[in-house]
């Protein structure tokens, strides 16, 4: 079982579209389900309409799902349950620490992970509970993962066998109350059923932090897929100056979505270029052992134009 999971924090790119195109590939190929999961907990970015956008890209493209589209914000009850469940059994503790507290405090000034400096695990048995945190503090605290072991080690569906580095004590629940994404994506995977999460590679690095805390929850984690990102001509992280990819720029240029659909199997490596085709129709046959193994460049490729 697969699932496609946007966050919908404005419109679906190309990269976005690629990378859905490839999980549903994977998961129907083989006969699989596939979920649609709205990420849209992800702060301010998000929009009310956003989840609704994202579901009218999707179907515009030729994608398809199974059962109910799960929405993240309808579920912060789960998340809260899961982060409690870590602090009574002593693998979470709460952090009352700021930002620039973490940064000041961190031994090598540059000593940073992928979410910022490594915590220098200052708050560690510090205080049993959120509520004696926040009395002894006067701070709302948030909750962080206590990591024990330097690497979790994980062999990726496409990237291949992996360190797994982890990089300090993580949050699993902000100040606000609301989870982190590494935690609401294990919660969630797992009580969906997940057996396959294909992903961009972005996020190669929080999988091993995702590992444990499906350990730690007793939960069993997905088969991790992760395929490259589409890139900008240039070889940079596609962005505006790119050009507009959104798929609404393509649909409202009255580019039918066949032929968008081509050009990201194009970019898969399934179909030559300047192709047309269905979602449907690079079923047969599909192998994601046919995919480029590095960074894909992607532009408007003159379907805009
Ligand atoms: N929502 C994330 C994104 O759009 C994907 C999370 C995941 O696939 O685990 O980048």
């Amino acid at each position: 079982m697969g699932r496609l999971a946007p966050s919908p924090t404005g419109a679906l790119h190309l990269g976005n579209a690629r990378t859905f195109l490839l999980a549903w590939l994977s998961a129907r190929s083989r006969g699989g389900t596939v979920l649609l999961r709205s990420e849209d907990i992800d702060g301010p970015r998000v929009k009310p309409e956003s989840t609704a956008q994202a579901i009218e890209d999707l179907r515009w493209l030729g994608l398809d799902w199974d059962g109910e589209v799960v929405v993240q914000s309808a579920r912060l009850d789960r998340y809260r349950a899961a982060a409690e469940r870590l602090v009574a059994e002593g693998r979470a503790y709460p952090c009352v620490c700021t930002r620039s507290e973490i940064e000041e405090a961190a031994s090598a000034p540059h000593e940073a992970g992928d979410d910022g400096p490594v915590y220098p695990g200052t708050c560690r048995g510090r205080f049993t509970d959120l509520a004696t945190a926040r009395a002894a503090t006067g701070r709302e605290p948030a909750l962080r993962f206590r990591v024990d072991v330097a690497a979790v080690p994980f062999d990726d569906g496409f990237a291949g066998a992996q360190q797994g580095r982890v990089r300090g004590d993580f949050v699993v629940q902000k100040r606000d109350g609301g989870p982190a994404y590494q935690l609401a994506v294990a919660v969630d995977d797992a009580a969906q059923g997940v057996t396959e999460a294909l992903r961009a590679d972005d996020l190669l690095p929080s999988t091993p932090r995702q590992l444990l805390l499906y350990d730690a929850l007793g939960l069993p984690p997905p088969r991790f897929v992760h395929v490259p990102l589409v890139v900008g001509v240039d070889g940079l992280r596609l962005a505006k100056r790119h050009g507009d990819t959104s798929l609404r720029a393509f649909r409202h240029a009255g580019v039918a979505s066949e032929r968008l659909v081509g050009h990201l199997a194009h970019l898969c490596g399934l179909r030559p270029r300047g192709a047309s085709c269905t979602p449907r129709e690079l079923l047969a046959g599909f192998d994601l052992g046919l995919l480029p193994r590095g960074p894909v460049r992607g532009d408007d490729h003159g379907l805009l134009g």
